[in-house]
C-alpha cells in the first residue's frame, strides 16, 4: 500500500434518546495537490431519489498544511444519469494532506413514505444505518489506501460499528466509489456472524429472526457456489421501517439491506423471494442501458434466478415456483405500461411506480423464454445458466460487459442471431411465455387481463402445474 495516496474516513457517532443523534465525519486524504477552482470533494445531493444527509450547517471544513482552506459548494450536474453532484471547490491552491470534516444527522422521512431503494442513512432505535452514497463526500475517484476508522466513545457500551465488507476499523486499497455503495451500520446491534459471513439487525423484528438467519445462510451458500464465488465475505442489514409500504431490499457490494415494516408481520416465507432476489444481486451485472433505472438484465436475472435456484436447492416447492411466477405474470401482464419502451420507461421512472415494475417482469419472462429457446437447440445439453455465468465469469476478470456481450454470448449457443427478440423486448413487444418455460412443468392457458388504470383487456396467461 505504499504508492497510493491515504483516503481516511473517522465516523464517530453520537447517542441520544436511544438512537444514534448525528455523525460526526472526519477525513484526510494525501496530499491532492489541488488547484484553486478545483474540487477538493464531491458528494451526491440526490441518488435516485434519495437525498444526502443534512449537513450541519450545510459546511464541509478543510484544512491543509497552511491552515483552514477556504472552499465553495457548487452544484455540478448529474453523474451517470442518476446522481446529483454538489463539489466543494479550493478557493486556493492545497499544500499536503488534506483534512476535512462535516457533521451529517439521520434523515427524517417524509410523511406518506413508502419503500423506496434503501440508500438513505437512518436510525431507529438501537442505532443507525445505510450506506456511503447519502452521507459522505468524498475525494476524487482514483485508488488509495482508505481506512475506515470508528470513533464509538459517545456510543454507549456494547455498540459496534460494521461495514459491508469489515467490522470494527478496517483498511482496504479501493476507490471511494466502494466506500459509497457499500453500507454501514452503527449501534447496539444484534448479529449472526460466521467469520466474514454476519447479519445485522437494531429492532427485534415481528418474523422469527434465528428462521430468517438460516434461511439467508442457505440462499447464500447455494446461489453463492451457482455463481462460482470463493470470497467468504458477505453481511446482510436489517431495518425497521417506521411506514406500512415496507419490504424492499437494495444490493450493494457484497451485501443488501432489507426493511420490513413495523406495522405488518411479514413471515419468513414473505420474504424468501426478496432475500433470495438481493442475493442474487452480487453476481450477474451488465453495464445496461438506460443507466440509473432499474433495468432488463440486472433486475431480470435477479427475479428468474431468485425463483429457480431456491427450487433446485429444495428450498421452495414446484407450488410456490408457481405462485412466484403467477405473482410477477400479474405484475408484467397485468401493466398497464407494458408496451412502452425500456427507455421510455426509464424517462417516467421516478414517477410513476407502475414503470419501475416492468423491466423486472420483462427481463424474467424473456430470460425464462431465452433459457427453453437454448435448451431447445442444444437438446437440453445448454441452458441460460452458460451464458448467465460466463458473463459473471467475465464481469470477476474486470471486464466490461454491455447488452452487446449478452447478444454475442447468446448467439454462441443458438447459433443465429437473438437480436430480433432482443430489440423486440427492449422495444416493449408482448412477450409470450414458451410452452416449455421453466423446464416444461407448466401448462401454459390464453387469458385476458384489464390492467390498472386501462379500459380494454390484454392478454395474460394462466399457469398450472402439469
Ligand atoms: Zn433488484
Amino acid at each position: 500500500m505504499k504508492n497510493k495516496p491515504h483516503f481516511k474516513i473517522e465516523l464517530k457517532p453520537f447517542w441520544a434518546d436511544g438512537t444514534v443523534k448525528y455523525m460526526d465525519i472526519s477525513c484526510s486524504v494525501g496530499k491532492p495537490e489541488i488547484k484553486a477552482g478545483q474540487a477538493i470533494v464531491s458528494y451526491c445531493r440526490n441518488v435516485v431519489s434519495i437525498p444526502f444527509c443534512k449537513i450541519d450547517g450545510d459546511i464541509i471544513s478543510f484544512w491543509d498544511d497552511q491552515g483552514e482552506i477556504p472552499a465553495e459548494s457548487h452544484y455540478a450536474g448529474v453523474l451517470s444519469s442518476f446522481m446529483e453532484m454538489v463539489e466543494w471547490r479550493a478557493k486556493r491552491d492545497t499544500a499536503g494532506d488534506i483534512r476535512y470534516s462535516y457533521r451529517v444527522f439521520p434523515r427524517e422521512l417524509p410523511k406518506d413514505y413508502r419503500s423506496s431503494p434503501y440508500f438513505d442513512f437512518r436510525a431507529e432505535e438501537g442505532g443507525a444505518n445505510g450506506a456511503g452514497i447519502t452521507f459522505l463526500a468524498v475525494p476524487p475517484q482514483q485508488e488509495y489506501c482508505i481506512s475506515l476508522k470508528w470513533d464509538l466513545t459517545s456510543m454507549p457500551e456494547g455498540s459496534r460499528g460494521v461495514w459491508s465488507l469489515g467490522t470494527g476499523d478496517v483498511s482496504i486499497e479501493e476507490t471511494p466509489n466502494l466506500m459509497q455503495f457499500s453500507y454501514y451500520a452503527v449501534g447496539r446491534m444484534k448479529s449472526v456472524e460466521d467469520g466474514d459471513f454476519g447479519i445485522y439487525w437494531f429492532s427485534e423484528p415481528p418474523f422469527d429472526m434465528d428462521k430468517a438467519s438460516n434461511r439467508i445462510r442457505d440462499l447464500y451458500n447455494y446461489i453463492a457456489e451457482f455463481f462460482e464465488d470463493e470470497e467468504s465475505v458477505y453481511r446482510v442489514f436489517v431495518r425497521r421501517d417506521p411506514f406500512e409500504k415496507s419490504g424492499g431490499g437494495t444490493a450493494l457490494r457484497r451485501s443488501f439491506m432489507f426493511g420490513y415494516s413495523a406495522k405488518v408481520f411479514p413471515t419468513v416465507e414473505d420474504l424468501q423471494n426478496m432475500l433470495a432476489h438481493e442475493i442474487v444481486h452480487n453476481w450477474p451485472h451488465i453495464d445496461d442501458e438506460p443507466a440509473g433505472v432499474a433495468t432488463w438484465f440486472n433486475e431480470g436475472t435477479a427475479e428468474y434466478y431468485s425463483v429457480v435456484l431456491p427450487h433446485r436447492a429444495g428450498i421452495t416447492s414446484l407450488e410456490q415456483v408457481l405462485e412466484q411466477i403467477e405473482g410477477r405474470a400479474a405484475k408484467y401482464y397485468g401493466n398497464a405500461l407494458r408496451a412502452l419502451s425500456n427507455m421510455e420507461l426509464a424517462k417516467i421512472y421516478w414517477e410513476d411506480r407502475r414503470a419501475q415494475v416492468v423491466p423486472y417482469g420483462r427481463g424474467f419472462f424473456y430470460l425464462a423464454n431465452t433459457d427453453s429457446e437454448i435448451r431447445r437447440v442444444s437438446d437440453g445439453k445448454r441452458s441460460l445458466d452458460d451464458v448467465v455465468l460466463e458473463l459473471v465469469r467475465r464481469r470477476r476478470r474486470g471486464e466490461k460487459l454491455t447488452s452487446e456481450t449478452w447478444l454475442e454470448l447468446l448467439e454462441k449457443e443458438l447459433g443465429y442471431s437473438p437480436r430480433e427478440k432482443y430489440d423486440q423486448m427492449t422495444e416493449g413487444t408482448l412477450i409470450v411465455p414458451d410452452d416449455e418455460a421453466f423446464g416444461g412443468a407448466f401448462e401454459i392457458e390464453d387469458d385476458e387481463v384489464i390492467p390498472e388504470g386501462a379500459s380494454d383487456p390484454m392478454p395474460t396467461y394462466k399457469w398450472r402445474i402439469k
